[in-house]
Formats: structure tokens, C-alpha cells, sequence
């Protein structure tokens, strides 16, 4: 039964509230992400502290020990996990914060019994199954989208005859479960079966789904376990759970939209349209003849520019090249080029994941620029350099309406006068599909990995200086 907060406790959660909202607003920009951060952190801190306030605890052991575990495996997991395995991180994140939504959902519907009549009744308990549904599937889905993001589930979408039909009655059935439950709180028996169905349901969820598109998943996963923890607001008369589990809910909500809004695919295309299965096409290499260079060819023409916009993509996190790229830019800039980098908000696997990764390498915030600012630049560069980027720079998407990514926003690096291209091979990138790009005359193919393309040029540049 929730009881009565002391009234101190009130404004500790203002406050706490107040800076995630704060963290939300400075995480949005590279240079006040820090201070996001801090105040989340502090935020969280405040959260607890008003929480072993406002409750009787009654066995501190519990509470110590589960302190200790969460410490000792988050500490290690921060340090270990390299930055491209971040989606499959915050996944893991999700996935525990959903199962303890829903764990403390289940207790309490069995703690409440005995007063089943007069505590789970009505808003109380819609509010109790809303949030063990979302939290028990949201789950599993994570699990799995964790699995398919680390390799250790197929990545290829996994359909068969019928399943959305399969997957929307396993849901009613879960739905109709619950509407008994909320009508009938005594019925028991009806809450382990109900339990299972939204774990299974979590499972299906997300295997018809292709393991590039988890990230987008990742951020609908995040919404889901916001509102699962803001139902369990309401369940528990927590005011700050609820504005804790709005934010988060809607923050990952708008997330996904920007996510689907960049690749130009609707929210139903990435949940039930089996995107990934376009790279069976994978296998399909172009023969059509491309000219390429040396890192030699390639140091004399940076070195001969007046502006260089850099465009990098996923293969330069596979490769983790950002720091010698970083070298690269100051190494031209030193020599009197404009050097600028040119981000798409879906390059890479996850979102930002190209500004996390030039802001490890210490690239200045300053020269980073969003695809709309700097869209209408390449016209006038004399360079751009493409690293690891394929579909982001295509322009089928502006030109093909056959293509699958027909109308996805690129950066329109085809303008520039000279357009450089490092990645290994003629393959496609994630959506399977081949570039039109490469095989333009102002086109210089640089064939090799990343981080070995950028040494070799940088060996070449302070050669050149000394002739
Ligand atoms: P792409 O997947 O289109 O292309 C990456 C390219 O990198 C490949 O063509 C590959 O070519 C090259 N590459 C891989 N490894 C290396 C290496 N070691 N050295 C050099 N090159 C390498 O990536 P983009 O960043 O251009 O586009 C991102 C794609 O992911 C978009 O289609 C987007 O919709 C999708 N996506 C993005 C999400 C996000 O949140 N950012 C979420 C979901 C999907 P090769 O093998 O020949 O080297």
C-alpha cells in the first residue's frame, strides 16, 4: 500500500526531476553533453536518496547487496565494452531496467492479494498489468536485440508464413488476459500465463527484424521501458517515477522517429518489413570499371586543396580509425586547408555514433557539421573524402525511385569537385545495395582498410612538406 511521503521528499524529487530534464536538454549538443551527464547522474543520486526517505525499508541487506552487484557489473561493463558495441550495451541496460519494472509489478500484485479488493481495483490495476506487459516484453525483445546486435543470434530477419497474424493474436490473447485481470484482480492463475505470453511475445517481436535496424528498435525498446516505469509510477503512487518514465518514454519515442525520419522508412516498415533481407543482395558485386588511386595520388590532392569536407560512416568505427583521422585533419589544417566533417544523422549503427566517435578522438565540435548545414557546401569543395560511409553518400536516394532508400536525406558529397571513397572493397553497405557514386568520373576509389588508408596517407603528407 503506498503510504505517505514526508514532506521534504517532495522537493527532492523537484529537483531531481528538474535536472533530468536539464540532462535531456544538454545531452542534446556535443559540448554540453558532460554536464548532461553529471546531472543525470546527480539526479539519479537525489532520486535514491528521496526514495529511502519516503519508504520504511525494511531489510537494508537486500538493498546493499543488489547495490554491490549492479557496481561490480556496470563498472567493468563501461570500461570493457568498445564504442561499437554500445547498442548492444544500452540494450542490456533496457533489458534490466524492464525486468525490474516488471518484477516489482508482479510483487506487487501478490503482496496486494489479501486486499485485492480494495487495492487492485480500477486505475491501480490497469496500471500494474501496463507495466508487467511492456516490462516483461520489453525484456525479452532486448535480450534479443542485444543477441543480434553482438552476433550471437542470426542478424538476417527470421520470417515465415503468417507471422504478423501469429504475433497480433499471441497479443490479443496477452491483451484479453489482462482486461480479465484488471476486471478480476483474484484471478491468480491468469497472471504466470499472461507473464509468459509478453515474454513470448517480446521474443517475436523482434526476430522478423534485420540485426542493422536494432538500433532503431533499440530506441522504440527505450520508449517502451519509460512507459512501463512511468505505469509503475502511477501503480505506486510515485510521482517521480512517473515524470522519470514520461521523459524516458518519450525521449526514446522521438529518438526512433528521428531514426525512422533519416532513413526515410516509416515506424511499421522497420517493425514488420524485414529491411535486412535486402542484403541477401549482398552477395551481388558490381563489375562496372572504377578508377582508383594511392595514398600517394591521394596525399598530393588533399594537400593541393583548398577545402576537404570529410564524410565519415560506419566502416570507420569497424576500422577505429578516428584517431588517425584526427591526425589527418589537423595535419591538413596545418597546411592551410578547410577541413570540415560532414555528419548524417543515420551514419553508422547508432545515433551519434559518429560524433561519440570523433569526440573520443578529440576532433573539435567546431568542425563538425549537421548533413542540413553543410549539404549545400560540397558544391563549392574541391575534396570530399568518404571513410566507411556507402549508403548515407548514394545518390539513388535522390535520384532512383526504385531504390529501396529512395527519399532518404543524404549528404550530397556527388557535388563536390573531386570525391574520394576509402573502403575496402566494391561491397555494398547496410542496405545492401550498390552506389552509384564510385562509378562517377570525378570518383577515386582508395581500396583498403580505414585506419591502414589514413596511415599510409598521413606517411606521405610530412614526405611531401620536406621536398
Ligand atoms: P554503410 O553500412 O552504408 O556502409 C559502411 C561501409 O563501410 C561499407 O560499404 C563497407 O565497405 C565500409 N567498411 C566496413 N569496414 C571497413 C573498414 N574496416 N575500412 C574501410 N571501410 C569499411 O554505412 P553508413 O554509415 O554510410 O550508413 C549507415 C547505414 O546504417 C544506413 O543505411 C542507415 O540507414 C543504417 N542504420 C543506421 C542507424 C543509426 O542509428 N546510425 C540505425 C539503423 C540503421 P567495405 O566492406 O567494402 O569495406
Amino acid at each position: 500500500m503506498p503510504q505517505a511521503m514526508p514532506s521534504g521528499v517532495g522537493y527532492i524529487y523537484v529537483v531531481s526531476a528538474a535536472l533530468f530534464i536539464l540532462s535531456l536538454k544538454w545531452m542534446n549538443s556535443p559540448a554540453t553533453s558532460r554536464r548532461g551527464v553529471f546531472a543525470g547522474e546527480i539526479g539519479m543520486l537525489l532520486a535514491i536518496a528521496g526514495t529511502f526517505l519516503a519508504f520504511n525499508v525494511h531489510n537494508w541487506t537486500w538493498i546493499a547487496a543488489a547495490f554491490f552487484i549492479g557496481t561490480a557489473a556496470g563498472i567493468p561493463i563501461a570500461y570493457i565494452m568498445p564504442m561499437t558495441a554500445v547498442p548492444q550495451r544500452t540494450a542490456l541496460s533496457h533489458a534490466c531496467g524492464a525486468l525490474a519494472a516488471a518484477l516489482v509489478g508482479t510483487a506487487e500484485f501478490y503482496q496486494r492479494q489479501p486486499h485485492a479488493a480494495a487495492e487492485l481495483r480500477g486505475f491501480v490495476m490497469v496500471a500494474l498489468i501496463i507495466e508487467t506487459l511492456l516490462g516483461f516484453l520489453t525484456f525479452t525483445g532486448s535480450l534479443m536485440a542485444m543477441g543480434k546486435l553482438q552476433e550471437v543470434l542470426p542478424q538476417r530477419p527470421i520470417t515465415y508464413r503468417n507471422q504478423n497474424f501469429v504475433n497480433f493474436t499471441l497479443f490479443g490473447i496477452a491483451v484479453a488476459l489482462a482486461v480479465r485481470l484488471a476486471l478480476v484482480p483474484t484471478d491468480t492463475f491468469l497472471f504466470p500465463i499472461f507473464a509468459v505470453l509478453a515474454l513470448l511475445f517480446g521474443v517475436l517481436l523482434i526476430i522478423p527484424i534485420g540485426g542493422a535496424d536494432m538500433p532503431t528498435v533499440i530506441a522504440i525498446l527505450n520508449s517502451y521501458a519509460g512507459l512501463s516505469a512511468c505505469a509503475m509510477g502511477f501503480a505506486m503512487d510515485n510521482k517521480l517515477l512517473i515524470i522519470a518514465g514520461a521523459l524516458d518514454g518519450s525521449s526514446g519515442l522521438i529518438l526512433s522517429i528521428i531514426m525512422c525520419r533519416a532513413m526515410n522508412r516509416s515506424f511499421l516498415n522497420v517493425l514488420f518489413g524485414a529491411f535486412g533481407q535486402i542484403q541477401t543482395r549482398a552477395g551481388h558485386v558490381e563489375k562496372r570499371p572504377v578508377r582508383t588511386a594511392t595514398a600517394e595520388e591521394a596525399a598530393s590532392i588533399l594537400e593541393a586543396a583548398g577545402s576537404v569536407i570529410i564524410v565519415p560512416g560506419y566502416g570507420l568505427a569497424v576500422a577505429h580509425a578516428q584517431h588517425k583521422l584526427r591526425e589527418l585533419s589537423d595535419s591538413l589544417s596545418r597546411r592551410g586547408v578547410d577541413v570540415k566533417f560532414a555528419i548524417h544523422p543515420v551514419a553508422g549503427r547508432m545515433p551519434g555514433h559518429m560524433n561519440v566517435l570523433l569526440a573520443e578522438a578529440d576532433v573539435p565540435y567546431d568542425r563538425l557539421f549537421e548533413m542540413d548545414e553543410i549539404n549545400s557546401e560540397f558544391a563549392q569543395c574541391d575534396v570530399a573524402l568518404v571513410i566507411g560511409a556507402n549508403d548515407v553518400t548514394n545518390p539513388a536516394a535522390r535520384n532512383d525511385k526504385t531504390s529501396p532508400i529512395y527519399g532518404m536525406p543524404i549528404l550530397e558529397v556527388d557535388k563536390a569537385r573531386t570525391v574520394m571513397v576509402i573502403k575496402r572493397s566494391m561491397s555494398p553497405g547496410f542496405a545492401g545495395i550498390d552506389n552509384e557514386l564510385y562509378y562517377m568520373d570525378k570518383t577515386l576509389m582508395l581500396f583498403g582498410d580505414a585506419k591502414a588508408f589514413v596511415t599510409e596517407i598521413l606517411k606521405e603528407l610530412p614526405a611531401r612538406v620536406g621536398a
